[in-house]
């Protein structure tokens, strides 16, 4: 079959860009190596760029203040304005919204190789005059590209169920700990009455595996009384923290997304970038498309550098020297407000 734009992979960039192109009435296929949609994520969004929410999307909390604790429990508040969302239902919602614009969904259906205009998937192949990699942080797209892996956080992930309110229904957690997040950090996010989803991600190799520095934290951890509850729902994921790559564009292939290192290296958000960079994706597209010119492609790598290149580049300065202070609290309590979103510090 012979499509205009073959997108791989339907994350929030991929369904994103997908819908776009589709929209304008060219032929979009997505290849999806999963049966549904279910990136493994905290679902946090925040209101920072004005991003359409997708009909049927489950909005699980309002959240009007992030908590940070240093090591020694000492915290810091910060007014903010997000949401929680459920994450499938959220993916799932922008899958279908590509579908309804004309895209054609093939799930279960990895990408496998690319050569030119020809993709090789799970179960057959196929043309596309422009191909996007939006394959996440272990981009196959990328790697077929002869790009390298990106450094990454690994994350664990449960929701707990039964536990005791949160100190304001509207306050998300963020705890620095070396002890039980090396490199990163605990989040704890509620979602509705005596619920929460509490994760961390981990950027150094320490003895233990991101599940298990999860499960040390909700039973050691001087916050473990209140977090005592049924454990459900168990996910695992990985994001980039390498900042964004140096080339997004290959010819007639577009990265798009963690593929290309958008999500922050210090917070690890990477929603918004990721359907920022899919509605700018698919206006190039749809004007390379137009003007039978797949050159203009090239735009897109300008419009993302212009939009993105800073503040990806601040947060990655802000990741090195995070890196060399998370081995140890002493360095942490002292210097985490240099390295964290909410302090003054970190903008000065
Ligand atoms: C545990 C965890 C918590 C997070 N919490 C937040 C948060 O609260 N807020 C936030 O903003 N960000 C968060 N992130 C980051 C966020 O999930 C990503 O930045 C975002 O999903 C990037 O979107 P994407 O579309 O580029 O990639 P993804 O959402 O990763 O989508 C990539 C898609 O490609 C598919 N795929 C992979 N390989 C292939 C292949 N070979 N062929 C076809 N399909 C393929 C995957 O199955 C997937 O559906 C979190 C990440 C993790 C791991």
């Amino acid at each position: 079959m012979n499509y205009d734009l073959i997108v791989s992979g339907a994350g929030p960039a991929g369904s994103v860009t997908a819908a776009a192109v589709a929209q304008a009435g060219y032929r979009v296929l997505v290849l999806e190596k999963d049966s549904s949609c279910r990136s493994p994520c905290a679902g946090y969004i925040g209101n920072t760029i004005n991003i359409e929410l997708p009909r049927c999307c489950t909005i699980q909390s309002k959240i009007r203040k992030m908590r940070t604790y240093f090591p020694d429990m000492s915290f810091h508040d910060f007014q903010l304005n997000g949401f929680v969302v459920d994450r499938s239902s959220f993916d799932m919602a922008l899958a279908i919204a590509a579908e309804e614009s004309g895209a054609h969904i093939r799930w279960q259906s990895p990408l496998i190789d690319l050569t030119g205009d020809c993709v090789r998937f799970r179960g057959g192949e196929a043309f596309g005059t422009i191909i996007v990699g939006a394959d996440g942080v272990f981009s196959r797209v990328a790697s077929l590209l002869g790009e390298r892996r990106q450094r990454a956080a690994f994350c664990a992930q449960y929701h707990l169920r039964g536990i005791e309110p949160l100190p304001e229904p509207d306050t998300c957690e963020i705890f620095f700990d070396a002890d039980y997040a090396p490199g990163g950090y605990v989040w704890v996010y509620p979602i509705g009455h005596n619920s929460a989803k509490v994760g961390l991600g981990t950027t150094v190799a320490g003895s233990r595996s991101p599940h298990k520095y999860l499960d040390a934290f909700i039973s050691e951890s001087s916050v473990a009384e209140r977090l005592s509850g049924e454990r459900t729902k168990y996910m695992a994921g990985a994001l980039p923290i390498d900042g964004l790559r140096e080339k997004l564009c290959y010819g007639n292939v577009l990265l798009v997304g963690d593929s290309s290192g958008m999500a922050d290296p210090v917070t690890g958000a990477g929603i918004n970038n990721a359907m920022l960079a899919g509605e700018i994706a698919g206006k190039t597209i749809i004007n390379a498309l137009e003007n039978d010119d797949t050159t203009l492609l090239g735009q897109y790598e300008t419009r993302i550098g212009r939009l993105l290149g800073r503040p990806l580049a601040r947060s990655l300065e802000k990741r090195k020297k995070l890196d060399r202070y998370c081995a140890s609290n002493e360095l942490l309590q002292r210097h985490l407000p240099e390295v964290w979103v909410t302090f003054e510090e970190y903008w000065a």
